[in-house]
């Protein structure tokens, strides 16, 4: 595209002009955060340059001085920041700046304001920071050229409405400068005192000097190489604020200097207080700043850590990568798997230490991130058994809300329980009237209860914790030992085949059980069939499954069954033992949340009180 030295104009894309809206009319709580947007994205700017220029002097201003400047008229009410960053090109004004770059940030911002949640706070998040200034201003000017030796300077401009314009201009300096004049509602920010106290607060470890006037505002310093002693929290929680935009303190902190192990490497590490992004979309995110020797690399390595750990931010430094190779060569570099490798064990032992010195801490993010980091169980293989130990539970002999581990629950296992029961369902009430718990409730055999999504993937894939095979108290093969086995008699023989006789279509078998207590009938799940939650999530993903028919259990003890036993003795065709049958079928269905038809069940029900109250 061509462009030219009278202003062209550029209408926004649908999503962009909707996010605008949001922006400009949303109630913000900080307004002030625009200034921290931009320090940001000049401070971006310039470590972006600075890594260029390590490995190419083709570059416009090559060698000056790297900074960030910013001047106020406190009579004027303008304002201006220029940076000495990569500055950009026409491609980049209309691409970069023009459109929402994340595919559902609209959405969940959206959400987020219905929620009441201070959208201003987390604008930074989403690469949309930039916005942020309409809430300061009715009008942006961005000056700019690019570092490349041919590069022409642009000038943009927009009122944040529908469109931007886009004029060339003969702007000599390399970087970006952004200026307006702030409005009425924001005159406060017109004073130089006030952006001191802003930046001091948002963007003290910016890497390069931020400039006001002649003066330096900002601490410049790397504050995971020195020791964490020397660390005061206050900064270590200003510094992660500013590494990730985030608003509030992190969760917890580790500071690593690493050496041996085949890498090399310092890092200082944080957990969010809060997922603030759909946790699964662990692309969306972004991690940690890569820096090599005090100069960053990347501002977003996914590859320094595994999948599940991606939730995870702060920085890495080594020496161990070169700086002159591109970011493939380095993604892919034994030194990178290197540092992965031992990056990951750490994180580890630090979660397994929050687990056990701050308990709190460490439910807190269990409930946040535990969900991801679940899934490396299933993947991470060389760490499964520490992953393994990172599980929390409810079960079903503990209040609803304490967590258990499998430790725990193996540390409370009665005498002679072999195995490590769970139940899985999709709330604690609903696998709490499951009449399959009747039984272990009454021996106080203690189960847990999956009630999170993510564990019906992943606890049955584990097989066996502490050589206790972990078993679904709904199979049908389970062992219960505290039962008494009773001989069948005749008549239980007979009963058993009239049940199945009537639902040969529904069940699989009709068998006496011994595992309830209370109920008169329950649906378990046959030994080869699958489990009924995995059966409901993998519908829910789109996977075709086999109707896979459960085995019926019979309580022999409850009064009901007992009486229907009576009842067919006297009379083989008894047409109310017929609806009863079905109708117990159906109840055990409806407790499983798999009842087809309610219209059948309650018109056979009627039927049947109607029999009931004959006089
Ligand atoms: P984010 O910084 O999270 O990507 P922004 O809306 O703040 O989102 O900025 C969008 C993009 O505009 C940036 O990713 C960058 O490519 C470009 N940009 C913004 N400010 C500058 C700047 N000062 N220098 C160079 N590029 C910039």
């Amino acid at each position: 595209m061509t462009t030219t030295k009278t202003p062209q104009t550029f209408e926004y894309k649908a999503e962009m002009k909707q996010l605008l809206q949001l922006i400009i009319h949303s109630l913000y709580t900080h307004p002030e955060v625009y200034l921290r947007e931009l320090v940001s994205n000049a401070s971006d700017a310039l470590n972006k340059i600075r890594y260029r220029q390590l490995t190419d002097n083709q570059i416009l201003d090559h060698g000056k001085e790297l900074e960030i400047r910013i001047t106020v008229d406190a009579a004027a009410k303008t304002f201006s920041i220029e940076d000495n960053g990569i500055g950009m090109t026409f491609e980049d004004l209309t691409q970069n700046i023009g459109t929402v770059a994340r595919s559902g940030t609209l959405e969940y911002l959206k959400k987020l304001r219905e929620e009441k949640s201070n959208v201003s706070d987390l604008i930074g998040q989403f690469g949309v920071g930039f916005y942020s200034v309409f809430m300061v201003t009715d009008e942006v000017t961005i000056e700019t050229r690019h570092f490349d030796l041919n590069s022409k300077g642009y000038r943009w401009t927009s009122s944040g409405e529908s469109s931007f314009t886009i004029e060339e201009t003969d702007r000599q300096a390399r970087g970006t400068r952004i200026s307006f004049k702030f409005k009425e509602t924001a005159q406060e920010f017109a004073d130089e005192n006030k952006l001191r106290q802003i930046i001091r607060k948002y963007s003290n470890f910016a890497d390069f000097p931020i400039l006001i006037g002649k003066e330096k505002v900002n601490t410049v310093e790397a504050l995971w190489r020195k020791s964490e002693a020397d660390v005061k929290d206050e900064e270590r929680n200003e510094f992660y604020k500013f590494v990730t935009n985030d608003y509030e303190d992190p969760l917890s902190f580790l500071q690593l200097s690493v050496e041996g192990a085949g890498a090399e490497f310092k890092a200082l590490l944080f957990i969010p207080a809060k997922a603030h992004f759909d946790l699964m979309r662990v692309q969306q995110q972004k991690t940690v700043q890569l820096y090599t020797n005090k100069i960053m690399i990347m501002d977003d390595c996914k590859d320094i850590l595994p999948e599940y750990l991606q939730f995870i931010r702060g920085i890495v430094d080594t020496s161990d990568l070169p700086l002159n190779v591109s970011r493939e060569v380095v993604q892919a570099s034994a030194a990178m798997n290197k540092i992965r490798t031992a990056l990951t064990a750490k994180i580890l032992q630090w979660l397994q230490k929050l687990a056990t010195k701050e308990t709190e801490k460490y439910l807190t993010f269990y409930k946040n991130f535990g969900p991801l980091v679940k899934t490396g169980i299933n993947t991470d293989f060389a760490n499964r058994d520490k992953l393994i130990e990172l599980l929390r539970f409810e079960t079903s002999t503990r209040k609803a809300g304490e967590m258990s581990s499998l430790r725990d629950y193996v540390s409370r296992m009665k005498e002679g329980q072999k195995e490590i029961y769970y139940i899985t369902g999709e709330t604690r009430l609903q696998v709490e009237s499951s009449p399959n718990l009747e039984y272990f409730r009454k021996y106080e055999l203690e189960v847990l209860l999956l009630v999170e999504p993510v564990d019906i993937f992943i606890v049955p894939s584990i097989h066996e914790y502490d050589k206790k095979a972990l078993k679904a108290i709904d199979k049908g093969d389970i062992e219960l030992e505290q039962a008494q086995k009773k001989d069948q008699d005749e008549l239980s023989e007979s009963l058993l085949a009239l049940f199945k006789e009537s639902l040969k279509e529904q069940v699989e078998d009709v068998r006496v059980s011994r595992r309830l207590v209370d109920s008169p009938v329950t649906l378990v799940t046959g030994s080869s069939g699958m489990d009924r939650q995995m059966e409901r999530m993998m519908k829910m993903m789109g996977h075709e499954v086999p109707a896979s028919k459960k085995i019926m259990e019979l309580n022999m003890e409850h009064p009901v069954i007992q009486n229907l036993s009576r009842r067919f003795l006297a009379n083989k065709s008894d047409d109310i033992s017929q609806k009863c049958i079905v109708q117990l079928y159906e109840s055990a269905q409806l407790m499983e949340g798999e009842l087809a038809s309610k219209a059948d069940y309650v018109k056979r029900m009627v039927e049947i009180m109607e029999q009931a109250t004959r006089i």
